[in-house]
Formats: structure tokens, C-alpha cells, sequence
């Protein structure tokens, strides 16, 4: 199939988080498995940072938003696997600090930015002539592209027979903006109606999306029954259970060419399940230096990477680690940006706590696997999760995670208890309750277990370095998932002309 992966952020172009994994890996997932896969995204300031060579296609988009008409260029570059990068030059739109926010505030355009960028990719299928039988979208960035689609283009010549994917990364970022940005998306008012566009008075580009693309998916089992109903459908759940029958939970995977541990080039010692006592033990080692630690081998080394947000339970953590840094010899290493409020609890909590907390407010790649490789175990107290990918890169690199169990943390993290550790399914630790006493009583059987019993310790970092979270089985999904919603969207034109 001819696959148009369109997604506001790619590794290793551009991150914020999640889904700039999933869209650095999915798409070579597909072409792995014999698909043609274009990835269109945004060509920000940040793409360029990266050094890779980036073409000037020499074509210009000229793209309506509202009154004004917008100039656009292509971009290519060239990438290892088979698939096309085609990145959206708009110096104005992209050219920025951030991907779409700056010391802590959405930029006031963002509703702008990504009109222009949907509109820009759906024209440049047109205007390269790209043969594409499928759209699959990824969040509310790409939420417009379903509408254009089924609105504008629908009989357009080489669109009649493209379908789309939605796929919801995120329920909580919905691309909310005020009624009068529905003139930037060109369409006509009166899709802006509650069935439709429109959400308490607002524009909401994600609901756009989910009502009209032609499959929807979400990044897990757990998290696609999860949003059917509130609190985690943040306000979409009608829509949701409406589409019911066309919503699938399809599980990330891991891009193991960049998170293992037997070849990370961020890693001061690399290894493998065969030897990941001495290996963890070297990183550890590293960590602790690199962080201001005390260097002490036998101290438990907790580790926790992610956006700094509420969903992350970051109040769960910090009460956890608060109690604990006071009597306890546990290590925390900490790694994240985000919300203010959290950058001055954890730096408060660092500073009372020398040689306990190593802290980095800081978006650093390099230490993101090198907490992996050195911790222990791994933190994911999340109020919500809708896959979750740093516990199966903890999975893979040792660090037993502890987990809440919600969304995709539920589907991937089995709990360590007398009869998982018999039947060999245990990876790691989790609990239900959202309370710091769950979290506390999780973390205190986990060190135990790590302090009094080395044997079953052994047992669970071993079966989750074993475990395969690789895209393979996913990838077929979503091509399962194309053909369906391709044949039946065949069958429905069928019929169309039958009856005209
Ligand atoms: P989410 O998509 O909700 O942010 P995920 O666990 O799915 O959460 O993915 C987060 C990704 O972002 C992981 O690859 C993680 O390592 C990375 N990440 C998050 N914060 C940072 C940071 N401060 N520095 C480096 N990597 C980070």
C-alpha cells in the first residue's frame, strides 16, 4: 500500500515526546514489510539543528488560510530503510524556538501553523503526483486533513480513493481554538456545528478528525476502552463510543535500532541479557558520576524520564521521594521538562536531598538511556498513559518498571506477584489506586525485592530484556487495518455509482 504518514513531530527531525518516536519508527515498520511510506511533517528550526542533509525540492505550495495566500517549500531527506521524508518549509510557521510553545505558552498562532500544514500536505500529493491510498493522521495537528478530504477533495482527481487513519496519540491535547479560526480552515460554517467541528463554542481539530476519518485508532487495548468513557475521554467520549465499531487499540512499538542496550552509543558499558549484572553496574556507575550521586553500588537507583505534566503523577513521585530521601539510602534520577510548578518542587526536593536526587531539568537524549541502562528500576506513576513507551525501553534495558497500571502501562507491565513469578510473566511492579501510599507500598516491595532477593530480582529484569515490544506485529496491524478501510471505502463508491 502507498501510505502518507503525516505527523507534526519525527525523530529524529524534531520531539517533544511520544510521538516523534512512534513517527520516527512505524513508518520504517511499514516499508520493512514491503509498503511505500512517505512521512510528511514540519521542517521546524530544531529539524535543522540535527545536521541531516535536508533537499530543497524546488517546489513551492501556495496555500489559502482565511484571506491570505501562504508560500511553502519542500524539503527532502533522505533516510536509511526506504522511506521518504518530505519536511514543510514555512520560515514564519516554523522557524522557531519551539514546536509549539515558548516558556510555557502555546504560541497564539498555533491554529494557523497547522491549517497551513495539513492543507500543504494534502496539496502536495497533488503536486508530486504521489500516488496514496492511505492518510494516516496522528493527533490534532493532522485532525483537519480527514475533513479536507471527505470535503473538499473528495472528487478530486487521485483522491477518490485515498481513506484516513486517526490516530490518537493523546486524548488530552485537542486543539482547542476560538469559533472565528474556522474561517483559517476555508471550510464552510456550517460544519461547525456539535456534530461535527465544533466543541462548547470552540473549534476542536482533534474531534474534526475523529469524525471524519474513515478508522480511528489509539496507542493500546486498555486505553481505547478507557477513552469511551470520562474522565480520560476528556470530553470526546460520545464521540468516541459513536465510533465505536470503527476504534482500535493498536500497541507502540520500540525501535530497538535506537533503545538497546547492546549497541547504545550513549551507554558507557553496553549489554545484554547475558551479562547485564556487570553492564548495569559500569552505567550505574556513570549515572551516579553524571548526576552527583554518591557512588554507591548497592543503593537502589530509581529512574524517571518524561515531560514534567500532571498525567505523569508527578505528586505521587514527589511525595514518594520525598519520604523516602530522608531515611531511606534509594537514588532518584531524574530527567524532564515542563510545568514550573515542577521544576521548583524537584529542585527544592534535589536541593534538601544532595547525593539522593540527581536531577536534570533538561530535554537530554543521551541522558534519557543512559537512566535507563543505569537505574534499576523505572518510574510511571501516570494518572494516565496512553501507551507509554519508556517502560518497554526500561523493559529492554533492565530497569524493572514501576508502573500504574492505566492505558498502555496495563496492557505491557505484569505485576510481580507469587503467581507471576511462577508462570514466568512478572516484568516489573504496578497498583491501581491513584495515592501515594499505593506508589510507596509498589516502590517498597520493589526494593525489597531487589535488597532480600536477588534470585527473583534476577528472574524479572531477565524476562522483561527478553521480552519483543518490536513494531513487527503492530505494523501488520495497521495493515490490516488500511486494507479493510481501503476495500470498504471501494465498496461504498461501488454502490455510489450503482445508484447514480
Ligand atoms: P509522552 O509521549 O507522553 O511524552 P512516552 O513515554 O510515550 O510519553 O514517550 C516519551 C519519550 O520522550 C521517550 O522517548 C522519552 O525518553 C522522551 N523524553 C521525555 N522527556 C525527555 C527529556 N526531558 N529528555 C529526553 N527525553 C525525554
Amino acid at each position: 500500500m502507498n501510505v502518507l504518514f503525516v505527523s507534526s513531530e519525527v525523530t529524529p527531525f524534531s520531539k517533544t515526546g511520544g510521538l516523534a518516536d512512534v513517527s520516527g519508527s512505524l513508518p520504517t515498520a511499514l516499508a520493512n514489510l514491503g509498503h511505500q511510506v512517505t512521512v510528511v511533517t514540519p521542517a521546524y528550526r530544531q529539524a535543522r539543528q540535527h545536521g541531516l542533509p535536508l533537499e530543497p525540492m524546488g517546489q513551492t505550495l501556495e496555500i489559502p488560510i482565511g484571506t491570505k495566500l501562504v508560500q511553502g517549500q519542500l524539503l527532502r531527506c533522505p533516510r536509511p530503510g526506504g522511506v521518504n521524508v518530505i519536511l514543510i518549509e514555512q520560515q514564519d510557521y516554523f522557524d522557531r524556538d519551539g514546536l509549539y510553545q515558548q516558556d510555557g505558552h502555546d504560541y497564539t498562532d498555533n491554529c494557523e501553523r497547522f491549517v497551513f500544514f495539513c492543507r500543504a500536505a494534502m496539496e502536495l500529493i497533488r503536486q508530486l503526483d504521489l500516488s496514496v491510498d492511505v492518510i494516516h493522521c496522528n493527533d490534532w495537528q493532522t485532525g483537519l486533513l480527514p475533513a479536507l478530504l471527505r470535503i473538499e477533495y473528495a472528487h478530486a482527481r487521485g483522491y477518490e480513493e485515498i481513506v484516513t487513519v486517526m490516530t490518537i496519540h493523546n486524548m488530552a491535547y485537542q486543539g482547542h481554538f476560538w469559533h472565528w479560526d474556522m474561517l483559517l480552515t476555508g471550510l464552510d460554517w456550517k460544519y461547525f456545528n456539535w456534530r461535527q467541528m465544533e466543541f462548547w463554542g470552540n473549534l476542536n481539530l482533534l474531534k474534526t478528525g475523529l469524525i471524519f476519518a474513515d478508522g480511528i485508532t489509539t496507542v493500546s487495548r486498555r486505553y481505547a476502552q478507557e477513552i469511551q468513557s470520562q474522565p480520560m475521554g476528556c470530553g470526546l467520549e460520545d464521540v468516541l463510543r459513536q465510533r465505536g465499531a470503527d476504534l482500535t487499540g493498536i500497541i507502540n512499538g520500540v525501535d530497538y535500532s535506537i533503545w538497546d542496550p547492546q549497541t547504545d552509543p550513549h551507554l558507557d558499558t553496553n549489554y545484554s541479557v547475558n551479562d547485564w549484572r556487570s553492564g548495569k553496574a559500569r552505567c550505574k556507575q556513570a549515572l551516579q558520576r553524571e548526576l552527583g550521586l554518591a557512588e554507591s553500588p548497592d543503593a537502589p537507583l530509581l529512574g524517571f524520564v518524561g515531560r514534567l505534566a500532571d498525567q505523569k503523577g508527578l505528586d505521587l513521585l514527589a511525595s514518594v521521594i520525598g519520604q523516602w530521601a530522608g531515611q531511606e539510602d534509594a537514588q532518584w534520577a531524574i530527567l524532564g521538562t515542563g510545568e514550573p510548578r515542577y521544576h521548583d518542587l524537584l529542585t527544592q526536593l534535589a536541593a534538601a536531598h544532595p547525593g539522593k536526587i540527581g536531577l536534570s531539568l533538561a530535554f537530554r537524549d543521551d541522558l534519557a538511556h543512559q537512566i535507563e541502562a543505569g537505574a534499576d528500576m523505572f518510574l510511571m506513576p501516570s494518572r494516565f498513559e496512553p501507551c507509554g513507551l519508556n517502560q518497554l525501553y526500561s523493559l529492554k534495558y533492565g530497569a524493572v518498571p514501576i508502573v500504574r497500571a492505566t492505558g498502555g502501562l496495563a496492557d505491557t507491565v505484569c505485576d510481580a506477584t507469587e503467581a507471576t513469578m511462577v508462570n514466568g510473566t512478572a516484568n516489573g511492579f504496578s497498583f491501581v489506586d491513584y495515592e501515594p501510599e499505593e506508589l510507596e507500598r509498589t516502590v517498597a516491595r520493589a526494593v525489597a525485592m531487589y535488597r532480600n532477593e536477588p534470585d527473583r530480582w534476577a528472574g524479572l529484569v531477565g524476562t522483561g530484556m527478553r521480552q519483543d515490544w518490536s513494531w513487527e506485529a503492530s505494523a501488520g496491524k495497521y495493515v490490516e487495518l488500511y486494507a479493510s478501510l481501503a476495500a470498504r471505502h471501494r465498496s461504498a463508491r461501488a454502490n455510489e455509482g450503482g445508484t447514480n
